[in-house]
């Protein structure tokens, strides 16, 4: 298979024209034709010469992907399932917001977390995608939609955190002025809590929000929930948490999926009270969306609102996350999963 161009940023693009005996400086010509004018082939980079649009279509491709199914929500809410070049499909998933358009990237395709609520679940884990496939599912969108991406979500398969390089790679292609500017404080990372690749991002100065899929403040409920929790437990990943926001001074999301009779009760809610008191942290509630064959199930309105109302009053900032595409099943992996029966 022929090497993807977006699989590179500009340094490396320089060094690989300078390797073709070509000028630096075509690297940001390609960049701009790849990011500014999202281009499908490199024969539509004309202010390149033919010998060098020649050379480059010998070795590289643009790896753009085919959009091979598409559901749309009531409320506007897109989600694809993408076609990959060695035949593997992920998924991702547009929501309209008042403040634009958020896209949530898959990350990975399969899952090694096994959290039991998620519907990646028993999909196995097949390989990490690299830097080009994360963007080119911006880009994809932004080809099929005509709008321009303003917030990244990096919520849909996959633990971002353990696709480290390729995630942090991709972020900077993101982000960069020349790449899509998208401003690193629209670029959202969630992860189940790898606790020593926290520490890790926290160093790379990179000003994106953290969230950390908590979902209890109990050992035992987190881990029957989530086994990561059994490799980092709760107290060391709110170490690592705090370490951040002192590292960074930036504040975490913590993300909170109330299932029914079981992290939802206002035991529950005062666990999390004293576990995130003093924290400069944001909860965001999340009616869980029930996947085939799970053990969890939505709590009640009345509940959500009941536990939304105990942390604020306790000085805990929360809100509940507006559900979006509920019709289509937009919760991550469930597009995905159908298409493998
Ligand atoms: S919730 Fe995220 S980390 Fe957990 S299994 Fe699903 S995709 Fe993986």
């Amino acid at each position: 298979m022929k090497k993807n161009l977006k699989d590179y940023n500009i340094d490396d693009l320089k060094e690989i024209f300078v390797a073709l005996d070509e000028k630096a400086y075509r690297a940001e010509q390609v960049f701009n034709w790849i990011y500014k004018e999202n281009v499908t082939n490199i024969d539509d980079m004309t202010n390149l010469s033919l010998d060098l649009r020649e050379k480059l279509n010998n070795e590289f491709s643009l790896h753009n992907f085919n959009i091979s199914k598409k559901l749309e929500s009531k409320d506007g809410t897109k989600k694809y399932l993408f076609d990959l070049l060695d035949g593997n499909a992920i998924e991702t998933v547009l929501m309209e917001y008042k403040h634009g358009f958020s896209i949530c990237v898959s990350s990975q395709i399969g899952c090694k977390m096994g959290c039991k609520f998620c519907a990646s679940t028993g999909i196995p884990f097949i390989r990490n995608l690299t830097p080009g496939e994360i963007v080119e599912q911006i880009l994809a969108v932004e080809r099929d939609t005509g709008i321009k991406i303003s917030n990244i979500v990096f919520m849909g398969i996959g633990e971002p955190l353990d696709n480290y390089d390729n995630v942090i790679k991709a972020i900077r292609i993101i982000n960069n002025p020349k790449g899509l500017n998208i401003g690193a404080r629209h670029i959202s990372i969630s992860t189940s809590g790898i606790v020593p690749n926290i520490y890790r991002l926290a160093e790379e100065n990179i000003q994106c929000t953290l969230s950390i899929s908590l979902h209890s403040a109990d050992n035992k409920k987190r881990s029957e929930m989530m086994p990561v929790n059994n490799a980092y437990n709760i107290g060391e990943l709110i170490k690592a948490c705090k370490d951040y926001i002192n590292m960074t001074n930036r504040r975490i999301s913590f993300e909170y999926a109330l299932a029914k009779d079981d992290n939802d009760n206002l035991d529950d809610a005062k666990k999390l009270v004293k576990l995130l008191k003093g924290m400069l942290c944001h909860v965001n509630l999340i009616p869980i969306n029930k996947i085939e064959n799970g053990k969890y199930s939505k709590s009640t309105n009345e509940n959500i609102i009941r536990f939304r109302d105990f942390l604020n009053d306790n000085g805990i900032v929360a809100t509940i996350r507006r559900e979006l595409g509920s019709d289509i099943d937009a919760a991550c992996g469930q597009l995905r999963r159908q298409n493998l029966k």
